[in-house]
């Protein structure tokens, strides 16, 4: 699969022109499409009476929203919340697990009629951000990540997913006897990464059998983020980067700040490290054919005192690439240097990287080109704009470690509240992060859209490809 992702970058980047005939031809299929499904008659009586459920359940859906927000939880830490989702679900009748990954929860929902079984996966976790948006409904909840005191805010907006994905539970339990197959919901914990040394998020899930009875034909995904209030997006190819957390600790000898001579200092050493890393984009990476690599040192740990010199530096930092080969070469690269720099001074390097690593996402084109006409016509309920992007960025999403399993896709709903322009909103992880009540319906109407058609037309027959 990582190959045939390379070998896709590399086809497109070199064929713009075909990319533009690609276009023209997916249009045309998109209205052909469009057209086959408005004539299924059976389905669009269905999806009519989700929607009119759905328009029903707003109110309270929104005021769940607001609850889920004001009472946000770090990862591995959701109890709350997952009693909440757990609750919820069983009122509806679903059969529910709960424990699974720590505090994750998986329900399936039983159509009415065999057919295959389709699962949607929401987060359930929060992050180490203290709320600054002034909402009547802020969270004012505070907990320790990393030892330290902390605001806890969902300011990745998984408090919207968790909502959204809870209406469409409700609105499909309401008409299960006229689903030709079941649909799992997955809730997940620590999507943003388990603190310490937990094990958590999806890989966790995956190895305590969340897919498993029943496995799932595919799994779907959407997450929101700054844009036209209810408009959706879904990336044709790759999506998400792989992303790795690793670690350098430089560890020289401490001595006094008037007498640097006396102990080796590291704190030079590791200046010259951040910025030696940076060659491996500029100076190492085909970036013809290849998408660059990004090394971010987010955090610069050591010291005590300003006139004494450390004993050691901690480097703790980020890695996004596009594909597993691209990874294996650039962690090459990351320790070499740092350990050769350190060497050269006569310090030494102890370099980690954290086996929890976030695989690249990858939507399948011709999956993606089945699920754009129930993508389309969700938009089109609130006159909302539909693109299909072929760009994609460096964020990470553990998802995939669903994908690596089982056809995966995700896709994008925007949710800026329209009193504030596009251009100044807040991203996701700001503490200014802002969701738009009115954009969840449409995420909704997304989801049940997805499964009522993926149910009707028998899963599209889609297959997982071998790696
Ligand atoms: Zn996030
Ligand atoms: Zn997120």
């Amino acid at each position: 699969m990582k190959k045939s992702l390379n070998q896709r970058v590399h086809h497109s980047l070199n064929h713009s022109v075909h990319r533009t005939l690609l276009t023209l031809l997916l249009a045309a299929g998109l209205n052909a499409s469009v057209t086959a499904q408005a004539a299924n008659t059976n389905d669009s009586a269905l999806i009519k009476a989700i929607d009119q459920t759905l328009d029903q359940i707003q109110p309270e859906i929104i005021a769940l929203r607001h609850d889920i927000h004001q009472h946000p939880e770090l990862g591995n830490r959701e109890v709350r919340t997952s009693q909440l989702v757990a609750e919820r679900l069983r009122k509806l009748g679903l059969e529910v697990r709960t424990g699974v990954a720590v505090t994750g929860v998986v329900a399936v929902l039983k159509g009415g009629k065999p057919g295959p079984v389709i699962a949607l996966r929401s987060e359930l976790d929060a992050l180490p951000v203290r709320e600054q948006t002034g909402l009547p409904y802020a969270s004012t909840a505070k907990g320790e990540y990393e030892g330290n005191e902390v605001g806890i805010m969902h300011a990745c907006g998984h408090d919207a997913h968790i909502a959204i994905l809870l209406g469409v539970a409700e609105a499909l339990a309401k008409h299960k006897s006229q689903l030709a197959g079941s649909v799992k919901f997955i809730f997940q914990p620590a999507e943003e990464g388990p603190p310490g040394e937990e094990e958590g998020g999806a890989a966790l899930m995956v190895k305590e059998g969340a897919l498993e009875n029943p496995r799932p034909d595919a799994i779907f995904m959407l997450h929101v983020s700054a844009g036209e209030s209810g408009s959706l997006s879904i990336a044709k190819g790759p999506t998400t980067a792989s992303s790795d957390h690793f670690t350098a600790k430089i560890i020289g000898a401490q001595t006094h700040g008037a007498a640097p001579w006396r102990g080796i200092d590291p704190v030079p050493i590791a200046a010259e490290i951040i910025l030696a890393w940076q060659q491996i984009p500029s100076r190492h990476t085909d970036i013809v054919n290849q998408r660059p690599p990004v090394i971010s040192v987010g955090r610069v740990d050591g010291g005590q005192r300003h006139n004494i010199i450390p004993e050691s530096i901690t480097l703790d930092a980020t890695l996004r690439t596009k594909s597993d080969g691209q990874r294996d070469d650039v962690l090459k690269r990351l320790e070499q240097i740092s350990t050769h720099i350190a060497e050269a001074y006569g310090a030494h390097t102890e370099f980690k990287v954290d086996p929890r690593n976030w695989p690249a996402g990858f939507n399948e084109p011709d999956f993606v080109d089945k699920v754009i006409p129930s993508l389309k016509s969700a938009a089109a309920t609130g006159n909302k704009p539909f693109k299909v992007s072929t760009t994609s960025g460096y964020a990470g999403e553990d998802f995939w470690a669903f994908g690596k399993i089982v056809p995966a896709l995700a896709f994008g709903l925007s949710v800026t509240p329209p009193h504030i322009p596009v251009a100044k909103a807040a991203s996701n992880h700001s503490p200014f992060f802002l969701v738009d009540d009115d954009a969840l319906i449409i995420g909704q109407k997304a989801f049940s859209r997805i499964v009522v058609d993926f149910l009707a037309n028998k899963g599209y027959g889609i297959k997982k490809k071998a790696e």
